[in-house]
């Protein structure tokens, strides 16, 4: 699907595709994760390229949009980390790489300096996320913005804004992406047939996009996880784990870590903010938890997270974690 703009989208879409000739040359669509970013930029993109545009979006049908969906459009560019192959031993491994490469820059630099496949075309650019790029990659970009080619339309996409430089930042006009309302969140979660939208809309944190994968059942894994949770120093750490690691460690990590924010609100009386149906359970917990053992173990999981890209025995990883935050009660 070409057009992929979420509700809550509409007006800022429509206000930059009617720009027209006076919208800045790149774009920076910043904002928290989890709100639909990068499918604006996309929808974008396509609407930008589309030789018969119907209010701003793509046809779907023309030439254009053709080699759009199927990943060869001569004149768009996206730019995000590579896959990195590498061999270890016998066995070949490809990783996702965190950074965009000053090769990467270079090679769009070259595809820029030639002219556009249609004449009085445009040419997009989308990088995202623009923090991956290094320090020298981000150098090579500002080259290209400072004297932009003609009809270029760059989209850059950003969760974490304060990580930029700001030279870059400066060459940019600075876009703030919309959140969801809960009335807006919810109604699109709803469109998405999950088990249960409201649950889906809290543990997201207001981010929805980010959650809802299709044929990823968080709702109906977090079922399961919650006893676990909710035994607190009772906790069976063997068979917690078990459950907790079926939807990869990332989701664990980020399950403990909201659990953990919840039980400090908890502790200090404040309005829960990715269980509010799980009141109870939590302030059983708060009861018995030591604040300073929760402090540690939080800034324990936020370490961890940062480390946590290599693959080694995840499940005693996850046993040790769990160890910890059975000795935060009693
Ligand atoms: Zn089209």
């Amino acid at each position: 699907m070409i057009n992929k703009l979420y509700p809550w989208q509409d007006a800022l879409f429509h206000q930059w595709m009617q720009a027209g000739e006076t919208r800045h040359h790149a774009l920076l669509l910043y904002g928290k994760a989890g709100i639909g970013k990068l499918n604006f930029a996309q929808t974008m993109a396509a609407g930008l390229l589309c030789l018969q545009p119907q209010h701003g979006f793509a046809c779907g049908a023309c030439q254009s949009c053709h080699w759009l969906s199927e990943g060869a459009h001569p004149d768009f560019k996206e730019i995000t980390p590579e896959d990195d192959d590498s061999t270890e031993g016998s066995k070949k491994k490809t990783r996702k790489r965190q950074q965009i490469l000053i090769d990467q820059i270079r090679v769009l630099n070259d595809y820029l300096s030639l002219s556009a496949h249609r004449v009085q075309g445009m040419r997009v650019v989308l990088i995202h996320p623009l923090e991956a790029m290094n320090v020298a990659a981000s150098n090579a970009l500002l080259k290209l913005l400072e004297e932009p080619p003609q009809r270029t339309q760059f989209l850059l996409v950003s969760h974490q804004r304060q990580a930029l430089l700001p030279t870059v930042l400066s060459r940019c006009m600075q876009v703030e992406m919309p959140v969801p309302s809960r009335e807006q969140g919810l109604q699109w979660l709803q469109t998405q047939a999950v088990p249960d939208a409201e649950w889906l809309w809290f543990y997201s944190g207001g981010a929805p996009t980010a959650v809802q994968q299709e044929g990823v059942d968080l709702y109906g894994w977090f079922q399961q996880c919650r006893p676990h949770l909710i035994g607190g120093a009772k906790m069976d750490v063997a068979l917690a784990v078990s459950v907790l690691i079926k939807q990869g460690m990332e989701q664990a990590i980020q399950a403990l870590q909201k659990w953990l924010l919840d039980l400090w609100l908890s502790c200090h009386q404040q309005p829960l903010r990715y269980h509010p149906a799980d009141v109870a359970g939590l302030q059983g917990l708060a009861a018995q938890v030591n604040l300073s053992r929760l402090l540690a173990f939080q800034q324990q999981l936020n370490r961890f997270k940062m480390t946590a890209q290599h693959p080694l025995n995840q499940e005693l990883q996850l046993e040790q974690l769990l160890l910890q935050y059975k000795k935060m009660f009693g």
